[in-house]
């Protein structure tokens, strides 16, 4: 059952993902005890816990494109922790995805179900655990100013679907949201009240939402809107008749999966959270479709 989304972000060069991608693991809720021994026993097992440390953070970790199959997943003759498991409990930042191999991005996908990698080898299988929010960047295409306001991408509409489809489709199905992040208009940069949120406003926001999440759910075994089953949609996430014909819309018109369905809900019931309200709303609904349909975004209607 995964506690933490993952998130696919696009837009072009420069527009801050890696800073954002990095600021991350400080809005997420501390670790707590079980969880830091957990982490720190996988870095030590890793050789990369240095000596006397405590940890504070969650784990960011962000290897580069290049990187093997085995240094991701894990492996080696006596296996290793891989990045996925070096991420567990934090994120795992894949900056540039669709440069990353086809045959090293699936090998995300067993793990990011499992939350856990299996290793076999002649003398034994290993298991290392692997329960990483996965983030992943991309530019809109391959020069990168696909849609851009103020550089003319020059790139073919075959280029654009050749680059998007370097990452498998049951890849994306597995991104809880979608996310477009454009250029701040240079106004809004200069005007004189900037409108940010430091990290600290925002972990509070997000503690406070989970604590909502974690009442609702007390006579469940499950503390978060992620961790919903359909049944359990069925029982707490009320639409109201707006949200759901917004919804029955958009499921016609990209013709979503049933996966994509039920995730759009989470992300809704999530979102209706932050506004204490008791149902999900038309707004609530369709900012959650924003973060879902990378299809939308590629013109593919
Ligand atoms: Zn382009």
């Amino acid at each position: 059952m995964r506690l933490l989304p993952n998130i696919l972000m696009i837009g072009p060069p420069g527009v801050g993902k890696t800073m954002l991608a990095k600021r991350i693991p400080s809005i997420l809720p501390p670790l707590n005890k079980e969880e830091r021994l957990e982490v720190m026993k996988i870095h030590s097992v890793a050789g990369i816990l240095p000596e006397d440390c405590i940890l504070k953070e969650r784990p960011f970790r962000a290897p580069h494109h290049t990187i093997t199959p085995a240094a991701l997943i894990g492996g080696g003759k006596r296996p290793k922790p891989g990045e996925i498991s070096l991420a567990h409990r934090g994120v795992l930042f894949l900056d540039e995805f669709p440069e990353f191999h086809r045959n090293v991005l699936d090998l995300l996908r067993q793990p990011l179900e499992d939350e856990e990698v299996r290793i076999s080898r002649v003398d034994g299988n290993f298991t290392f655990p692997s329960q990483f929010m996965l983030i992943a960047a991309m530019n809109p295409c391959p020069c990168g100013y696909f849609g851009s306001e103020t550089h003319k991408c020059r790139c073919t509409p075959q280029q654009i679907q050749s680059y998007l489809s370097r990452v498998s489709g049951p890849l994306l199905d597995r991104m809880d949201m979608q996310i477009e992040l454009l250029p701040v208009k240079k106004e809004i940069y200069l005007s004189e009240t900037p409108v940010s949120e430091s990290s600290d406003n925002m972990k509070k926001e997000v503690l406070r939402v989970r604590k909502i999440q974690a009442e609702r759910y007390q006579d469940e075994s499950i503390y978060y809107n992620s961790q919903l089953s359909s049944d359990l949609i069925r029982k707490y996430c009320h639409l109201n008749s707006d949200s759901r014909k917004i919804l029955n819309r958009a499921l016609a018109r990209w013709n979503l999966s049933g996966r994509s369905y039920y995730k759009i809900i989470k992300v809704a019931q999530t979102i209706s959270d932050f506004d204490e309200s008791q149902e999900i709303e038309g707004i609530h609904i369709a900012e959650a479709i924003r973060y879902h349909c990378i299809e939308k975004y590629y013109g593919k209607e």
